[in-house]
């Protein structure tokens, strides 16, 4: 994990320095920036691994940066943590929308804060086209799209197809989370397959097939869904 570049924009210092010094105490080169405009030039210069980003920021606010940055070919690789107050759900789906890879409420711990950051960066970017996997594994869930073939804890489950597709894009971005939106434009798109555009509707259908406690399609309360990061 080290020599990984992290940029933080924040705008409390306080909070800044915190992070600061727990990333730099974990090996990673680290940059900070107090606003918005400072903060997205710096990561235009140096190209980072990650930014972890504070949505609040006077000027330039993260939602507009995280756009910048994800619509720039030279920085859309760049992975991206937003930094929320708590509760603040539809924040969240927005940033998610303008292609967030994850994000941490405040307040948070220094440990909470390290683990998420290594759980992105393992991560990587996201994968945006699913059929190009033939076999997705995610600790004891197989899928096998050459054989339509799902398999948990060694059974078998049969999904529709609507629901495989989802179940699919979900696995390929294990412990990503997902707005009801981006898994409707992502992992169905247009297909004519699709019959119910009810997210939940399919979630629940998977869930009930799959039969696990607790389930391995998380709902995150006011956001969406994401598949358990057995990793
Ligand atoms: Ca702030």
């Amino acid at each position: 994990m080290s020599n990984k570049k992290i940029v933080i924009i924040e705008d409390e210092p306080d909070i800044l320095e915190v992070l600061s010094y727990n990333l730099k105490r974990e090996g990673f080169e680290v940059f900070s920036a107090i606003n918005g405009t400072l903060g997205l030039s710096i990561v235009e210069k140096e190209l980072p691994d990650l930014v972890l980003l504070d949505l609040m920021l006077p000027g330039m606010d993260g939602i507009e940066i995280c756009s910048t940055v994800k619509a720039n070919p030279a920085t859309q690789n760049t992975l991206i943590i937003m930094v929320t107050a708590k509760g603040e759900e539809s924040d969240i789906v927005l940033g998610l929308g303008v292609g967030a890879d994850d994000y941490i409420s405040k307040p948070f711990s220094p440990k909470e804060l390290v683990a998420r950051v290594k759980a992105v960066l393992r991560r990587g970017v996201l994968v945006e086209t699913t059929s190009q996997t033939d076999k997705v594994e995610v600790g004891q869930l197989v899928i096998d799209s050459t054989k339509y073939e799902v398999i948990i804890e060694g059974r078998e489950v049969r999904l529709t197809a609507t629901e495989f597709r989802l179940l699919h894009y979900l696995a390929s971005n294990p412990g990503r989370v997902f707005s009801r939106e981006q898994l409707l434009s992502r992992a169905m798109g247009d297909d004519v397959v699709v019959v119910d555009r009810n997210i939940d509707v399919h979630i629940r259908g998977i869930r009930k097939k799959m039969d696990m406690e607790p389930p391995l399609i998380e709902t995150i309360r006011g956001v969406g869904y994401r598949l358990r990061d057995t990793a």
